[in-house]
Parts: structure tokens; sequence; C-alpha cells
């Protein structure tokens, strides 16, 4: 995982949008370690961190954290459930900046904490989370007796040339016409919006995958849309092209001779068509490399792509190297960068029918995280 081109990427977020960022670095920063991350991006004064659970911002500040952590998942009504710990009582101790659309819960947490900063989230068309835009009413009395720091709305299909973009954005500029105050952060953007968006019309904008180094969304689900192709186009037309971060690599342990009708891997779903050589990794789809991308998606092994043959097991997968002086010992590239080609997390995700952000979540604890780069 490099750690420059993270930064990389987030100083040319930050310069297109000319705004400052709130880092997404929820889902243990994509999968790439929240604390790593968080550490390194403390070099651009981000102005706050976005996390999805209470457990995040703990570890964040755990780790000696200081900035403000914002929370986008809702947060659980006080007294709610008798077996987890209140949502309220760890967001005060984890001094986290929660986000809310709901009335009763933006009175609770300004009774308590003396109206700590918090977000007003506004539901103009996931339909995820927030209130709902043309409801906004029913928490402007709360809102207006308790102001929030910031308030924000969150895109669909930010990546699509759909005009829903455009709809969202007016559905927000119309609740904001109804707050008393502007509050002081307005914000909107995440990476796909933010690269449309230069400069931004809001006050900070919420990178997550671009920082990353995904900067197109081919394969994260409307890859079927034919207009998916566009945002593509327009992130290269726009020359913000992410630098790659992810790497994941893994040694050749053995190489053994398959012969011609023999098969590999669980339920033998390939065979040699020829005396082969196949070499195993230490990397299975319990680190992430999932099972679907047996069969389907390559390695680099010597500066040439080998295909990954049969079923990728929980612990090992299997490369054919037949065309390749490949010996044990030797690295193999599933994601990155070699000496002179690239493996992109969007070019393997669609090889194994999953979204970039599900390729890069699912890189999972047990692989050694190594950091290269500035810390
Ligand atoms: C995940 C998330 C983002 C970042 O999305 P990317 O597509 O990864 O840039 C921004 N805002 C909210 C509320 C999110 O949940």
């Amino acid at each position: 995982m490099d750690l420059s081109a993270l930064l990389r990427n987030a100083r040319a977020i930050a310069a297109h949008t000319q705004k400052p960022l709130i880092p997404m670095v929820k889902a243990d920063a994509y999968g790439l370690g929240a604390v790593a991350v968080a550490h390194a991006l403390e070099r651009l004064e981000p102005l706050a961190y976005g996390v999805s659970s209470l457990y995040e911002a703990e570890e964040l500040r755990a780790a000696g954290i200081q900035r403000p952590i914002l929370l986008f998942t809702p947060s659980l009504p006080a007294g709610a459930s008798a077996w987890q710990p209140d949502d309220l009582a760890r967001s005060i101790a984890a001094r986290v900046t929660p986000t809310f659309g709901d009335a009763a819960q933006i009175v609770a947490w300004a009774t308590a904490t003396g109206n700590a900063p918090w977000h007003l989230a506004i539901d103009t068309g996931m339909h995820r989370a927030g209130v709902n835009h043309d409801a906004a009413g029913a928490v402007l009395a709360a809102a207006a007796a308790h102001p929030p720091e910031g308030v924000f709305t969150h895109f669909h299909s930010a990546e699509l040339d759909d005009g829903s973009m455009e709809q969202q954005e007016a559905r927000f500029r119309a609740v904001l016409a109804t707050l008393p105050r502007r509050p002081r952060y307005v914000h909107a953007e995440n990476s796909a919006g933010a690269v449309r968006r230069s400069p931004s019309e809001w006050d900070v904008v919420r990178p997550g995958v671009f920082l990353y180094g995904v900067g197109s969304w081919r394969g994260s689900g409307a890859s079927e849309r034919e207009v998916a192709a566009w945002h593509t186009d327009s992130t290269q037309r726009s020359g913000l092209t992410p630098a790659p971060v992810a790497a994941l690599r893994a040694r050749l342990l053995e190489i053994r001779s398959v012969a011609p009708g023999e098969g590999v891997s669980y339920d033998a779903t390939w065979r040699a068509g020829r005396p082969s050589r196949v070499a195993t990794v230490a990397c299975g789809y319990a680190d992430g490399l999932r099972r679907h991308l047996g069969n389907r998606a390559h390695a680099i092994v010597r500066e040439r792509r080998v295909p990954i043959v049969g079923v990728v097991t929980m612990d090992m997968a299997m490369l054919d190297v037949t065309d390749v002086a490949a010996e044990v010992g030797d690295v193999a590239t599933f994601l990155g960068r070699s000496e002179t080609d690239t493996l992109t997390v969007e070019d393997v995700a669609e090889a194994g029918g999953i979204s970039p952000y599900e390729l890069l979540t699912g890189l999972r604890q047990r692989l050694p995280r190594l950091y290269k780069g500035v810390v």
C-alpha cells in the first residue's frame, strides 16, 4: 500500500474541487487500514474523517487521531437496545460528530452534550439515511433550536450522466433554503461527484474510493448501463486519474507439473490442455482473493500475465506458469503495479464480477499490510 500515492490522490481531488476534504476512512479505509491511512492523511489537515461505525471511530481515537470524526451511519436511539452499549454515550466518549435526520435524536444529542457538533443528513434520493428532502420540515424546529455544524446529502449515481445528481442537488438546495441559518459546513460530493465538480459548490468534499486509487466506476454495478462509460471518459478528460494505492502480492511456494487432462483445485474446474507447470501461492479467499476470480483473473509473474487456474481456495490459489520461467520464491502480483504492467482495482473487480469497492473492502485482516511512502 503506497501512502505517497494516497496523499497525491487526496491532494489532486482537493485541488480539483478547491475544497478541504473529509476523507472517508470507513470500512478500515476500504480495506487498506484506517489507522495508517488517517495518520498519513494528517499532513493534509483534513477537516474531519468519515466513518460508518462507532467501533471505527473508537479505533481512530485509540490510535491518537484528534481531528473530528463524522459518523455517517444513523445512531440507535438511546435505550433502544438492551444488549448494546448506548450509542449516545459511546459517541460522546469518542468525541464523534454524529449525523442525524430525526428530531428526537437531535434534541437528545443537544440536551446531553450542550449541542456538541452534529451534521444534519438530508435524503435527496438515495433513500438510505437522513430526513427526506420533502419532509425536512419535521426536523426544522429541532435544527433551529440546536443548530447543526453541518448539513449534507449523498448521491446515489454520481458516476452516471443521467441527471440524477443534478436533481439531488436541486432538492438539497431547496432544503438549504428553508434552514434558518446556513450551517458552517455544507457537503455533498463523494468521489465520483467531486470529479464532476470543479470547483465544488459546497464547503467540503467527501471522497473515498478515489483516495484509494479508483477513478473510474466500471463494474460498480452500473456497468451494464451504457452511460457508465461516460464517467470513465470524463475522468480521463479532466486528467484526474488517481495513482494506484493498493497492491496484493504473494510468493510462489511450489511449482508442479500437471499432465494433460488433470484438474486443478476443488471441483477440477480447470484441466490442463497440455503438459503444464502450475504454481501455488498462499493467498486465498480468506485473504480477499475472491473465489470467483479463479479461471477469470490473472496475476503478473516475471512481467507476464498468468491465469489463476481452478477456483481460489480459502488459503491458496494456483497459477498456470507454463509460459514463464518462474521459480519458487518469485512474486505474483494480483493487484497493483509490477515493473512494466499494472492490474488495476477496476480490472480485477471486473474480472471477478464485483465492484471495485467490494474488491478493496474484501481485503482481509489476515494479510500482512506493508506501507511504503510517507508516514
Ligand atoms: C462512502 C461514502 C462516501 C464516499 O464514497 P466514494 O464513492 O467512495 O467516494 C461519501 N459520503 C458518504 C456518506 C459515504 O457513505
